[in-house]
């Protein structure tokens, strides 16, 4: 090692011992992303939830929605049973705090989740049951709720009326940014999933100065936009409804986002950064690129999230052949 060669940033937590992979939630980097096409003038900055521990923004909403529901009674400490209906990201978040717990877990997720989810799900002991995705997570939901009053003493953790889901991201994600910026934020701009993490960090956002706030949905099921429900290729948005945790007077604009375009901008993304983003990544980074480029935002923050790892989409264009 050469005298004045600069160290490694230390990793999160790396200068203490932790003793759960719960501390680790949370409190992850935001980085700026140069990418082709973003002028000079704009700064785009992308909170990577892929470092937290099971690589998802979603490890936040779990813990709170599993927490909230250990606090006020409705599940027991252990040995209970947990259900949630997930595109598979929080499936996989809730089957690890449930699997440290002792809980039976099940999951209701669409058939066309991807093999990686379903293999991580197994290696936590969850049980998975799928739904036809053509159908949207509606029916799932229907089916997951039948399920709950079948089992008694289960939960439901049900992240898109959960206001737990929201209160995670209001309370961490939210001022994460807030002070990793110093308050420098023009422009928000998100997936919409259950719109948790839209809706808190908006929220949080918007209570401390005018920020522009710009929602992220797959133009093929672009209902936010005004258009219909149908299936898409962006696994974690556009779950095919408007859920209950939305305040729709938070949102400035909307940006429909082609399923190619997603993909194209994901592999920009990862290769422009060294990162390996998922495939929602790529459309908030579409759509993030489409404010950069207006005059209006010159010389302006514009933040996103960027939500999940790349690893879980590799078996995807196998999957879908
Ligand atoms: N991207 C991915 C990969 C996701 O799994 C999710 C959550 N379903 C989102 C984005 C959207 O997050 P939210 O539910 O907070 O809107």
């Amino acid at each position: 090692m050469t005298g004045n060669a600069p160290s490694p940033a230390p990793a999160r937590a790396a200068r203490r011992i932790v003793r759960s992979a719960e501390e680790l939630v949370g409190d992850t980097p935001l980085m700026e992303v140069r990418l082709p096409g973003v002028p000079e003038s704009a700064r785009l900055l992308a909170k990577l939830e892929m470092f937290n521990p099971l690589s998802n923004v979603k490890d936040r909403p779990a813990l709170y929605m599993m927490r909230e529901a250990e606090r006020s009674g409705v599940l027991a400490p252990e040995g209970g049973t947990v259900i949630e209906c997930s595109s598979g990201s929080t499936g996989i978040s809730i089957a690890a705090l449930s699997a440290q717990r002792g809980h039976r877990c099940i999951i209701v997720m669409p058939d066309n989740a991807t093999e990686e989810r379903r293999q991580i799900l197994r290696e936590f002991g969850a049980e998975i049951v799928l739904v036809p995705h053509q159908d949207g997570l509606l029916p799932a939901w229907r089916y997951a709720e039948e399920l709950q009053r079948s089992i008694p003493g289960s939960w439901l953790a049900h992240q898109d009326e959960n206001p737990a889901n929201l209160r995670a991201h209001y309370e961490t994600t939210g001022p994460e940014i807030w002070e990793a910026t110093g308050g420098d934020v023009d422009v928000l701009v998100c997936g919409v999933g259950t719109g948790g993490t839209l809706m808190g960090v908006a929220r949080y956002l918007k209570e401390r100065r005018d920020v522009h706030v710009v929602a992220v949905e797959p133009a093929r099921s672009a209902i936010l936009s005004g258009g219909e429900a149908g299936p898409h290729g962006i696994p974690g948005i556009g779950a095919g409804y408007v859920s209950d945790i939305m305040d729709l007077e938070l949102i400035d604009e909307v940006v429909a986002v082609p399923d190619d375009a997603a993909a194209d901008t994901t592999h920009e993304v990862n290769r422009a950064t060294g990162l390996l983003a998922g495939i929602s990544s790529g459309a908030a980074a579409y759509a993030a690129r489409l404010l950069a480029q207006r005059e209006r935002w010159a010389g302006s923050t514009i933040v996103t999230v960027f939500p999940d790892t790349g690893e879980r989409y590799l078996s995807m264009a196998r999957d879908q052949a």
